[in-house]
């Protein structure tokens, strides 16, 4: 899937306006326009790709760095002290704009991201064959 001509390209590039907060060769951060609470921003890689699993090393290793640099920022500006980082892959996984981004969610009184968070059960047999799995995918 091709995240060419979303709507964070044309912000990226300056077609459409946007509250920018950070940018650097490879990342931009600006705030969401429907935050989920007071500081609600969006992290992304310049490099126009709808997946996280389908960035380059350059743009991961340089979204790494700046993330933890802009949720301090988005810390002091606010004066929150709890977040969440969210970042959605695919519309069953509720990603409506298809251009990586992390979501730098404050967590107030006011607001924050709301979690359905329902485990479910895992086998011993079953985790040592899909950590295998995913082990041998990796190499
Ligand atoms: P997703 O569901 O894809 O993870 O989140 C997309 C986010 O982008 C939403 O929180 C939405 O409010 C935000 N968004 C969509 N269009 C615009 C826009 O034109 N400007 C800004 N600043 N945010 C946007």
């Amino acid at each position: 899937m091709s995240a060419a001509g979303t709507i964070f390209s044309k912000i990226i590039a300056g077609e459409i306006p946007c509250q920018c907060v950070y940018e650097d060769e490879r990342v931009f951060a600006f705030l969401d326009i429907a935050p989920l609470s007071h500081g609600h921003v969006l992290v992304l890689p310049k490099e126009a790709k709808a997946f996280l699993h389908e960035l380059s090393d350059e743009s991961a290793a340089a979204i790494g760095r700046a993330l933890p640099r802009i949720c301090r920022a988005v810390l002091a500006a606010t004066g929150a002290t709890s977040y969440n980082v969210l970042q959605n892959n695919g519309s069953a996984a509720h990603q409506a704009v298809m251009h990586v981004h992390f979501h730098i969610i404050p967590m107030t009184n006011a607001g924050g991201l709301g979690i359905a968070w329902k485990p479910v059960h895992l086998a011993s047999d079953e985790a040592v064959a899909l950590a295998t799995k995913i082990r041998e995918a990796l190499q």
